[in-house]
């Protein structure tokens, strides 16, 4: 089926930007289809945009949180009457198949709903009277909101951070990735419909609008989602005028097979194969290195294999039996297959897993058959780096003391996962380095938007989802009246 070009435009104040250049976002499946066009934003527009956003917070500021709450429950519902237009544009212009594009769009629901849930009770003032007076601990919102989204997953990382900061008060701009720009752009325009004009805006663009919108001097919070090189230049930006800051970053997630884990165990190797690959293997949170005891290694990779190759079916992303689509983009391919070429290079074992379901499609799209890379030791780029594709290296470990230590060497700590009998691997979990650590299972299985997200180490600063992921939206405000005025301590 051919689609048309869609045009989105970048909206401030309640109405659409005219720009003079746009980004043109093809079909990562078959480059030469145009999925459509996104504005490319300036940074005079993105001066305004905060400007606007200032303005607009000094009366959403004071807006009941019940009203706010009214507000995102109506946008929610009108996400789901378009969810299947949504859907379909976002796996054209990400690659991913429907089912995935499908489930990033229910967890974006689920967390917009939980955090709607959690408002009234975490946003009111809590009031203490004691002998010693009244204090009433305020929580208000921190001002303007500068959103900046990766492309992996366009619309839940750009709502997991609209949701909590517009039911605390708070006004944002969003700046998703020019990589995905088009479904979160339309997801973006719905919310906004139902918020008065300026609280929720959006611009396109490159990294020269995102270093506006983390230094300018009206923006007080940062919530970022990206890479961990980019996080610290953020950190440079916002440092002149000490913004709050929110920073989710590169992972390189360990799964850490237990000698007591059953090769044999077909749901689990399941489990294991999907938390590698799922979404072609560009999320922040699987497992991208996994660590097997050397007395399993060669039983383990050959269930591996088996495993994979029923699993993996590579194709058209619009296709329902395909499990696994294109790589977003060009460069991403490229990386990817540097890193596989250099493990190769330096005597490693490369072995292509899954169905390429069509010979044509795939030569022409930016596709990338899924590889498993054994025989490789800690030290290698692939094992070291965040490889952010299909593809995953299997390590050899001779105790359970060093596989610990193998997953803790390393800069990230976003999440992790511990395999094997179940009371072992939960002993083990805590003296892994991470944010979250799952048990038997990895990647959006073991994701409870209920509960913080983030990373340790380089992987970030704070948390997203949680109780976490909707107070980091406010400042804790202290207001004291103690019956005794005079001052303590102080000789008469
Ligand atoms: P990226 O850092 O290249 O870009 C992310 C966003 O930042 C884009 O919108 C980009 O335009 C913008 N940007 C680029 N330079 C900037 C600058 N100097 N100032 C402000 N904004 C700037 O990341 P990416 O390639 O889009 O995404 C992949 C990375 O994101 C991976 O490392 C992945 O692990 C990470 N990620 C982390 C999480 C998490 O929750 N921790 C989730 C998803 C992705």
């Amino acid at each position: 089926m051919t689609h048309q070009p869609v045009t989105m435009h970048a909206f401030v104040d309640g109405k659409h930007l005219e720009t003079e250049d746009s980004i043109t976002r093809e079909n990562p499946a078959n480059p030469e289809e145009i999925v459509g066009y996104a504005p490319l934003n300036t940074i005079d527009d993105t001066r305004h945009a905060v400007d606007v956003a200032d303005q607009a917070f000094q009366k959403w500021r004071h807006t009941e949180i019940s009203d706010r709450v009214e507000r995102m429950k109506r946008a929610i519902s009108k996400l789901r009457e378009s969810q299947e237009e949504i859907t379909g544009l976002l796996s054209r212009e990400h690659g991913k198949p429907v089912y995935d594009a499908n489930g990033e769009m229910e967890i974006s629901i689920m967390w917009m709903e939980h955090a709607c849930s959690m408002a009234e009770d975490l946003l009111k003032d809590e009031v203490k009277n004691t002998e010693d007076g009244q204090t009433i601990i305020a929580k208000d919102p921190i001002g303007v909101v500068s959103a900046i989204s990766p492309w992996n997953y366009p619309i839940a990382l750009s709502t997991i951070k609209v949701a909590p900061a517009l039911l605390a008060g708070n006004t944002i701009i969003v700046k998703p990735s020019p990589l995905a720009p088009l479904a979160v752009q339309k997801v973006l325009e719905i919310i906004a419909s139902e918020f008065p004009a300026g609280v929720l805006n959006s611009l396109n663009g490159e990294a020269d609008i995102g270093v506006e919108l983390t230094s300018n001097e009206k923006v007080s919070k940062i919530a970022f989602t990206g890479g961990t090189a980019t996080g610290r230049k953020i950190m440079e930006s916002a440092a002149d005028t000490i913004k709050e800051l929110t920073l989710e970053l590169g992972g390189n997630d360990p799964a850490l097979i237990l000698p007591s884990f059953d090769p044999n165990d077909e749901k689990a190797m399941r489990r294991l194969v999907i938390s590698n690959f799922v979404t072609a293997g560009e999320i922040c949170m699987i497992a991208k290195r996994i660590y097997v005891p050397q007395s399993m290694h060669d039983e383990f990779v050959e269930k591996y294999k088996e495993a994979a190759d029923k699993w993996i079916r590579v194709g058209d992303p619009s296709d329902e039996n395909v499990t696994l689509g294109p790589v977003n983009n060009k460069e991403q391919v490229e990386f990817v297959q540097e890193l596989v070429d250099d493990a190769k290079a330096n005597g490693a074992e490369v072995t292509k897993l899954g169905k390429i379901m069509d010979e044509e499609l795939f030569d022409q799209g930016y596709y990338m058959q899924p590889t498993l890379v054994t025989g490789v030791n800690h030290d290698s780029r692939i094992v070291g780096e965040e490889q952010f594709g299909p593809t995953i290296p299997i390590v050899a470990y001779e105790d359970v003391d060093e596989g610990v230590d193998l997953c803790n060497d390393s800069i990230f700590g976003l999440t992790s996962s511990v395999w094997g009998e179940e009371e072992e691997a939960l002993q083990v979990a805590r003296r892994i380095e991470a944010g979250t650590t799952m048990i038997n299972t990895a990647a959006i299985q073991g994701l409870d938007v209920r509960y913080a997200f983030g990373g340790v180490k380089q992987s970030g600063l704070g948390r997203e989802y949680g109780e976490e992921g909707l107070t980091s939206y406010v400042n804790t405000h202290v207001i004291n009246n103690p019956n005794e005025k005079d001052l303590p301590f102080i000789p008469e």
